[in-house]
């Protein structure tokens, strides 16, 4: 049975007070939701202060982006290990944004995934076809080229410590999501590939995110089918009431 993990990614939003606001509203909403695995990541400005507010909470904290170095002159970068100190435990990788507007490549994803993974964080893998690559059929050459390539020599000995999300780039910031049936035929996908490159038993344990315009009103929905073990929301993860009814939402 896999645990539902729905995590926020605040993008380029909040400042240090608004973030403090945020975290604490959720950190006061969420308190007693122990059946999901709940997460939020911030820019790196605020994360100071959101990682001390969330601090032994059920709340986990995560970043946006890293770079695979250890650390020296990479001028503007971060290393897992100073998000580890930082007190992280998540770390989005291959955003499509990343991969739209900062030449994030399935090769600098892979980089990206081995050193978090050696840092002892839990990378949250973003993959997703643009809507001329699913108008054409490609979708599931797409995701295949993006999953084999971003995973090459990756080995995962705990299930729980790797996620994978699956979000179409049409569906991204735009108000339109998958359906239901269309993103749970991509997460089944995603599922028999992750079989044949890590095995069956850790594919059957690791949590694939859906991420599209994931709302309070279409999360449950969503939620309920079969390969879909959770959310990566953009929007509606910046107010306290729309993420915290995410949430509880998906528990009823
Ligand atoms: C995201 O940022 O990963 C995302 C899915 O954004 P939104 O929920 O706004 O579509």
């Amino acid at each position: 049975m896999r645990k539902l993990f729905i995590a926020g990614n605040w993008k380029m939003n909040k400042n240090i007070s608004e973030a403090i606001e945020l975290a604490n509203g959720l950190k006061r909403n969420l308190y007693d939701v122990n059946d999901i695995d709940i997460a939020i990541c911030p820019t790196l400005v605020p994360l100071t202060e959101v990682s001390e507010i969330v601090a032994e909470t059920n709340i986990g904290l995560g970043a946006q982006n890293v770079y695979w170095e250890e650390s020296g002159a990479f001028t503007g970068e971060i290393s897992s290990t100073m998000l580890k100190d930082a007190g992280c435990k998540y770390v989005v990788i291959g955003h499509s944004e990343r991969r739209q507007y900062f030449s994030e490549t399935n090769e600098t994803v892979n980089k990206k995934i081995k050193a978090v993974q050696a840092a002892g964080l839990v990378p949250i893998v973003c993959v997703g076809e643009v809507l001329q690559e699913r108008e054409d059929g490609r979708t599931f050459d797409v995701i295949k080229t993006q999953i084999d390539k971003s995973l090459a020599g990756i080995k995962v000995d705990d299930a729980s410590r790797f996620v994978v999300a699956y979000e179409p780039v049409w569906a991204i910031g735009t108000g339109k999501t998958a359906t239901p049936d269309q993103a749970q035929e991509v997460h089944k996908f995603i599922r028999g590939l992750l079989s044949k490159l890590l095995g069956n038993e850790v594919a059957d344990n690791v949590r694939i995110q859906y991420g599209g315009s994931v709302k309070p009103e279409n999360a449950k929905e969503l939620m309920s089918q079969e390969d879909i073990d959770g959310a990566l929301v953009g929007g509606a993860s910046l107010k306290v009431d729309s993420f915290t009814d995410i949430i509880k939402n998906c528990l009823k």
